[in-house]
């Protein structure tokens, strides 16, 4: 008797894991309904949401209230939806240059409006109340960085408040004393799964209490959620989800509100292959937290054992954009094998809305730790440095790049400082020194064997020079004054 019971139970069990597995799929693939499609690209404004928070505030569903200003006088916006008792709180872009979750935050709220999904949103409704806080700190969006225009890391302003965002969200998360926060950033995109050459796409925190990262009701309900969570991401991206360190830092927010008696979730948008604006990672954050929300509100998520949190691999930083290995390259007559690690580093332009790329070697010699999103094995070929030619002519770049030439003499463009030739254009008196490459330098270099050139590398961009430049992600070339 008693093992039919467990029969039955483990029946059940793997039924309801099916019926929220369908859910998930069908978000996934209904998504693009609910994307709010002005917001497409990672520099985002405090003026881009204003006319949706606007729209929110017209739609009776919602309620909008001013929680406060940013030190610019910004407007800081809770966005609240629900009848239940629970309050959930999710904020984002504490850091201004981290904004996949905002966007997410937009999607979702389209989704709560839609008639789609209706008994699974009239689950998430009954049971919780929600409150979103897009963008916490507006004035660091403006310019596209981490802190805020006080120059501080609000993230490390939990104990000091000196900074209005900083208050504004300590007095929210009082005012409610939720029991499930959403904390929400992005993570660099070098970091991967530890020992793996997957990039962690999502990182997760169950973020600890105190030094001794004691694992109290609170922080376990929030270490169950996450494994649910991290089940569903499973599923698109595959061995992409890493953990994020646990170690306790006093003066951060998901600590302190931890220490608050809050369940908190970080969440961390990473990197993923060819999504350069993390379009693909928003539409995982859209999935992941409904998913999460839905698990709250049924309490399904509370059978999910603790120690599964732990079988999550922990975050390591060991990618580069490009990994070259077993490379020959030549030094004062003599030849070495090394590898090379290259990044390909962002420069805003003026204004914050867009970027070019400026790319450097982060790290040469024995690299086979490391991973790379492209790679290259260039055994059998040889580092040379790129020639310079003096041309108007740059209708052929691909015929300059077979000749070796990767510097270009020609009348500069004023004020540019990149091209979207794959060469380096550079004054009419530029000569080029020595050829050593070393950490901090920019990789332009061409890769040669058998005395011909084979591959160039531009900007940190491999080019194979037996294919058409217009089917190669070719990035920038560099206007050098
Ligand atoms: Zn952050």
């Amino acid at each position: 008797m008693i093992k039919k019971i467990w029969t039955l139970v483990i029946v059940l069990i793997a039924i309801s894991a099916q019926a929220q597995d369908a859910i998930t799929t069908k978000l996934y693939d209904s998504y693009e309904q609910y994307k709010e499609t002005s917001l497409g690209k990672r520099r985002i404004k405090h003026s881009d949401i204003q006319p949706l928070i606007q729209e929110l505030k017209a739609n009776p569903k919602f309620e909008v209230q001013k929680v406060g200003e940013s030190i610019e006088g910004r407007d800081l916006h809770l966005i609240s939806i629900g009848a239940g008792k629970k309050n959930i709180f999710l904020w984002s872009q504490m850091h201004g240059n981290e904004p996949t979750a905002t966007q997410a935050i937009f999607d979702i709220l389209h989704f709560l409006d839609a008639p789609e999904f209706k008994e699974e949103k009239e689950v998430i409704l009954s049971n919780l109340k929600l409150h979103f806080l897009p963008m916490l700190n507006p004035d660091g969006a403006e310019v596209f960085q981490r802190r805020n225009a006080l120059g501080v890391d609000i993230n490390r302003d939990a104990l000091r408040l000196q900074s209005p965002e900083s208050q504004a969200l300590k007095r929210i998360r009082d005012s409610l004393d939720a029991d499930f926060g959403f904390n929400l950033h992005d993570q660099s995109t070098y970091y991967n799964a530890e020992l793996t050459e997957k990039p962690a796409t999502i990182s997760y925190l169950a973020t600890a209490y105190n030094y001794e990262k004691d694992i109290n009701d609170v922080r376990a309900n929030a270490m169950k959620v996450i494994v649910y969570m991290n089940n569903i991401i499973q599923n698109y991206a595959p061995g992409q989800v890493g953990r994020y360190s646990d170690d306790f830092e006093p003066r951060a927010f998901g600590d302190n509100i931890a220490k608050w008696g809050t369940s908190l979730i970080l969440i961390e948008s990473g990197g993923y292959q060819n999504d350069p604006e993390k379009q693909e990672i928003r539409k995982l954050n859209f999935v992941s937290i409904i998913s999460a929300l839905y698990t709250i509100a049924n309490e399904s998520f509370k059978s999910i054992p603790t120690e599964d949190y732990e079988k999550i691999p922990k975050n390591d930083r060991m990618l580069f954009d490009l990994k070259i290995t077993n490379a020959s390259y030549e030094l004062l007559g003599k030849k070495y094998i090394i590898d090379l690690g290259i990044f390909r580093n962002e420069v805003d332009l003026k204004g914050h809305n867009d970027f070019y790329y400026q790319s450097s070697v982060a790290d040469q010699g024995d690299l086979s730790t490391y991973y790379g999103y492209e790679n290259f094995d260039a055994s059998g070929y040889t580092i040379v440095q790129g020639k310079i030619a003096e041309t108007e002519n740059l209708s052929n770049p691909m015929e300059l790049l077979q000749n070796g030439i990767a510097f270009v003499k020609t009348q500069l463009p004023e004020q540019k400082k990149f091209t979207d030739l794959p060469v380096l254009l550079v004054n009419k008196d530029f000569k080029l020194n020595e050829f050593r490459l070393g950490p901090g330098d920019n990789p332009t270099f061409f890769l040669k064997k058998d005395g011909k050139f084979a591959y160039a590398v531009i900007n940190g961009f491999l080019i194979d020079l037996s294919k058409p430049l217009k089917e190669q992600e070719t990035g920038n070339g560099l206007i050098v004054r």
